[in-house]
C-alpha cells in the first residue's frame, strides 16, 4: 500500500487545512482540542455552536452519500479530515453517535420518511443522539435485552432500564434496543426503535465516573411513548440493525483515535525531557516501546482501512480494539509514572484532573465499552484462530 497522498488526496488535504485555519480561532481555539473522550462535559455550548459552523460549510457527515447531506467522502479523505482536524485542535465533536452511528444506520436500514426525518438535523448537528443498548443483565451478553416495547394505537410504550447510556443528559433522542416480542427469546423478537428523550416517561439518571463527570447515566423508560413507525428496519428485526450500528462504532472508532494518540504520545514524551525522567533507561525504553507501537497501530489501521467504503467488519475492527483499547490504558499508565509523585497530586482550585490524570482514569474503560478486550479475544479466537466456540446456554 503506497501511504503518500495522491494529488487528489493532496488537493483535498489544502482544503480541509484551509478551513480549519479559517475557523479555529477565538472561543474554538480557546478549547484547545479538548471536549474528547472522557473529557466531553468540557466547554459543551461553545463545542454546540462549533458543530454549526461544521455543518454551514458542509464539514459534517463526510462519510454519507450526497443525496443525504454528506459528501461521500472516500475512507482515504476520512482518515485525512480526521488527521488534520485533530492536528488544528478542533474542538471534539459533539455529535458523535448521530453522525457515526446512527446516521449510517439509517441510510442503510431506514424507511425514506425516517432519512428525511432524521438525517438532517443530524447533519446540523440540530439533534443530539444516544445509545440505548446496555442493561443491567445486558451488556457484553446484549441479547439478554428485557426492555419492552407494546404497540397501542399508534405508538409504542416503552418500559424498562437501560445502563452506561453515554451524553443521555445532552441528547434529543435515543436508538433503543427492546423486545417487541413477548416471551421471545435472546436475539429473536427484538426490534430497533427511536425514541424521543425529553418526555414524562424518561427519567436519566447520572452516574459518577472515576474522572469525576458523569457522561454516562442511567436511563429508565417508564410508559415512555415513540409513534409506530420510529421503528428501523422490520419489527421483531432489530437485532441485525443493531449488530451493523456496532459494526460502525469500530469502524468510526480506528479512524478517530489515531492522531490524538500521537498528540498524547508527544506530550508525555516532552513532559518526561522537561522532568528529567527521560533519563531514566526503563522509562526511555517504554517511551521508545510506546511509540513503536504507536506506529504499528496506524499501518495496522491503514491496511484494515485499506479496500473498505464503509463500516469495518470483524475480525479486524476486533483486532484494533483490542490493540487501541490496551495500548492507550499502558499510555495512561506511562504518563503517570513519568509525572513520578505529581501524578497524585491535584494542582490547585477548582482541583480539575490534568490531562494525563484524566486520560489514565478515563482509559480503563476503553478496555470495556464497544465489547470488552475478553468479547474482542473471543471473537478472534473464533473467528480468525478458528478455535472452538465457547459453550453456549451455560449458566
Ligand atoms: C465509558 C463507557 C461508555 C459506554 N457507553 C454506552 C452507551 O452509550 N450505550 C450503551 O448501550 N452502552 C454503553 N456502555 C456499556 C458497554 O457497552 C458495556 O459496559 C460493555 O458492553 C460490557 O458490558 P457490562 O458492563 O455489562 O459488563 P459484563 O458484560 O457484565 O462483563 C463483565 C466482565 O465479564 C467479561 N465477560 C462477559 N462475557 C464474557 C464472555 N462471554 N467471555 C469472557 N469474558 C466475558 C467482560 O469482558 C467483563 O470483563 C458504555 C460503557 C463504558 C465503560
Amino acid at each position: 500500500m503506497d501511504l503518500r497522498d495522491r494529488p487528489a488526496d493532496t488537493a483535498f488535504r489544502a482544503e480541509v487545512r484551509r478551513f480549519l485555519a479559517a475557523n479555529v480561532l477565538g472561543e474554538f481555539a480557546a478549547l484547545g482540542g479538548r471536549g474528547g473522550s472522557g473529557d466531553e462535559t468540557f466547554g459543551f455550548e461553545t463545542r454546540l455552536k462549533w458543530e454549526r459552523v461544521l455543518a454551514d460549510a458542509g464539514w459534517t457527515c463526510l462519510g454519507w452519500p450526497a443525496e443525504y447531506g454528506g459528501r461521500g467522502a472516500s475512507m482515504t479523505e476520512q482518515v485525512i479530515f480526521n488527521e488534520e482536524y485533530s492536528r488544528s485542535l478542533a474542538p471534539g465533536r459533539v455529535s458523535i453517535l448521530g453522525e457515526g452511528l446512527l446516521g449510517p444506520t439509517l441510510i442503510h436500514f431506514g424507511t425514506e420518511a425516517q432519512k428525511e426525518r432524521f438525517l438532517p438535523p443530524i447533519r446540523e448537528g440540530t439533534e443530539l443522539w444516544c445509545q440505548g443498548y446496555s442493561e443491567p443483565d445486558a451488556g457484553s451478553d446484549l441479547a439478554n435485552v428485557k426492555t419492552t416495547a407494546v404497540r397501542h394505537g399508534d405508538e409504542w410504550v416503552i418500559t424498562g432500564q437501560k445502563v452506561w447510556t453515554s451524553l443521555a443528559h445532552q441528547s434529543d433522542w435515543c436508538f433503543v434496543v427492546c423486545r417487541t416480542d413477548p416471551g421471545s427469546k435472546r436475539h429473536r423478537g427484538l426490534s430497533y426503535l427511536l425514541v424521543p428523550m425529553d418526555q414524562p416517561g424518561v427519567e436519566i439518571r447520572p452516574i459518577m465516573q472515576l474522572t469525576r463527570t458523569s457522561e454516562f447515566n442511567e436511563v429508565f423508560f417508564d410508559g415512555a411513548r415513540t409513534h409506530g413507525d420510529n421503528v428501523v428496519g422490520e419489527v421483531g428485526d432489530g437485532w441485525k440493525v443493531a449488530l451493523a450500528t456496532l459494526s460502525f462504532e469500530r469502524g468510526v472508532a480506528l479512524l478517530g483515535y489515531q492522531l490524538s494518540f500521537v498528540r498524547e504520545l508527544d506530550r508525555i514524551i516532552a513532559v518526561a525531557q522537561q522532568n528529567g525522567r527521560s533519563a531514566d533507561p526503563v522509562l526511555r525504553q517504554r517511551l521508545a516501546r510506546a511509540h513503536a507501537e504507536l506506529t504499528i497501530m496506524r499501518y495496522n489501521t491503514l491496511r484494515s482501512l485499506s479496500g473498505v467504503d464503509g463500516p469495518v467488519a470483524p475480525p479486524e475492527a476486533s483486532i484494533a480494539k483490542l490493540y487501541w483499547g490496551s495500548w492507550h490504558r499502558r499510555l495512561g499508565e506511562l504518563a503517570l509514572d513519568v509525572l513520578g509523585p505529581f501524578a497524585t497530586v491535584m494542582e490547585a482550585e477548582p482541583y480539575e484532573l490534568s490531562q494525563f490524570q484524566r486520560s489514565f482514569l478515563f482509559s480503563r474503560s476503553e478496555t470495556i465499552y464497544g465489547g470488552s478486550n475478553q468479547i474482542q479475544r473471543n471473537i478472534i479466537g473464533e473467528r480468525v484462530l478458528g478455535l472452538p466456540p465457547e459453550p453456549k446456554g451455560v449458566a
